[in-house]
């Protein structure tokens, strides 16, 4: 059984992927070629963002957010403790400091009531996760942001296509990423990502950055990076968008079969009523986590722990070191989490035989 089953969309969508890709093959337009203004207008479509950058990863698109709205070294910006370290990584790469901030028990997505003892003098933004694929809690947080002068970025990298009160992922800040790597809900076959913004300057700024700073060529005005998303990702994310809202419907079908078989006898999921997740991860959470992944280990069913260490604790964050007391939620969930096989073309088979071992599991 496969985690995500690339191999199995590629055949499904082999056709419409090779036609997208030949066009770039015969044009030989690799870098800014057509194919990436039309993804670009296809993901503001999509979500309703006015603005859209693709780029060349999820790290890289945090990075030219961050990049765009002036951040500094000895700035400080909130992340939750637990994410992939991408989110706080870029921080420190550009001399701030990541403060974490404990996650909630249920969703494990930052916690609003504890972002404000957080907040210092230096504090200058925040950087949410809608982690696994269900939307932080934006209304909250955007009211903590706004009354404290901060500038909210939300890190959509495992929620591209969750709703949240209706409205898209990376649109519910005026600033947003996400992430195309190939295993997340929408993911092309490489690396790429995206920034999404409702601010004209923004958007100028980080079209700019993420080509060197310049706006004509070999005119430089900012000091950027090569961040360009490959012609042939975009062709390639164009083909996979035409189907992902099916998609989407059929990751919702599978976590709702997951839960019916697995409710009450391992910690599933939430998702809260405002929400609608993609589904990135189905992870449930149990004590007996170790004996889980051997027992479908053992049965040729693979699994996942996103993620086993929090960021506090992460060897490259050392010099700041917190203490652990500040962040049990986080360190709780690092140590019982784990997840399934999740992707849209789970049979009901499939699920309830993952669902028996994960049963069996907890029996012995
Ligand atoms: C995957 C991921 C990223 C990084 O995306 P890449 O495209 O791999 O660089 C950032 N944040 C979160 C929460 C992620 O899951």
């Amino acid at each position: 059984m496969q985690f995500v089953d690339l191999p199995k969309q590629y055949q499904l969508y082999k056709e419409e992927i090779q036609e997208r890709l030949d066009a770039v093959l015969t044009s030989c337009r690799f870098i800014n070629g057509p194919a990436v203004a039309e993804l670009e207008k296809a993901l503001s479509e999509n979500t309703g963002s006015p603005y859209v950058i693709a780029c060349s990863s999820g790290t890289d698109a945090l990075l030219l957010g961050l990049l765009a709205l002036g951040v500094k070294a000895g700035d400080e910006v909130l992340v939750p403790d637990f994410t992939f370290i991408a989110t706080a990584e870029v921080v420190s790469f550009l001399g701030a400091v990541p403060v974490f901030v404990d996650v909630e028990p249920d969703t494990l997505n930052i916690d609003p009531a504890k972002v404000e003892g957080r907040i210092s003098d230096r504090t200058v933004g925040m950087i949410p996760v809608s982690l696994y694929g269900q939307c932080a809690e934006f209304d909250e947080l955007n009211r903590i942001a706004s009354a404290h002068g901060l500038w909210i970025m939300e890190d959509g990298a495992q929620s591209y296509g969750a709703t949240y009160n209706g409205r898209k992922s990376c649109t519910l800040t005026s600033i947003a990423t996400t992430s195309f790597f190939p295993a997340k809900p929408l993911g092309c076959y490489g690396d790429g990502g995206a920034i999404f913004t409702d601010d004209e300057t923004i958007s100028r700024k980080l079209t700019m950055l993420r080509n060197h700073g310049q706006a004509k060529r070999y005119q430089h005005s900012l000091i950027g990076t090569n961040g360009r998303l490959d012609t042939i990702q975009a062709a390639v994310l164009l083909a996979k968008l035409a189907h992902f809202d099916d998609e989407v419907d059929a990751r919702n079908k599978v976590a709702a079969k997951y839960t019916e078989f697995l409710a009450n006898r391992v910690r599933t999921p939430v998702v809260r009523p405002q929400n609608r997740s993609v589904w990135a991860q189905y992870t449930i959470r149990t004590d007996k986590r170790d004996d889980v992944i051997a027992h479908l280990k053992t049965n040729g069913i693979p699994t996942a722990v996103h993620y086993p260490i929090p960021l506090h604790q992460q060897e490259a964050f050392a010099k700041h070191r917190e203490p652990d007391e500040l962040f049990p939620e986080s360190l709780a969930a690092s140590k019982t989490v784990v997840s399934l096989p999740m992707h849209p073309f789970l049979s009901d088979d499939e699920i309830e035989t993952v669902a028996q071992h994960v049963l069996a599991a907890l029996k012995q």
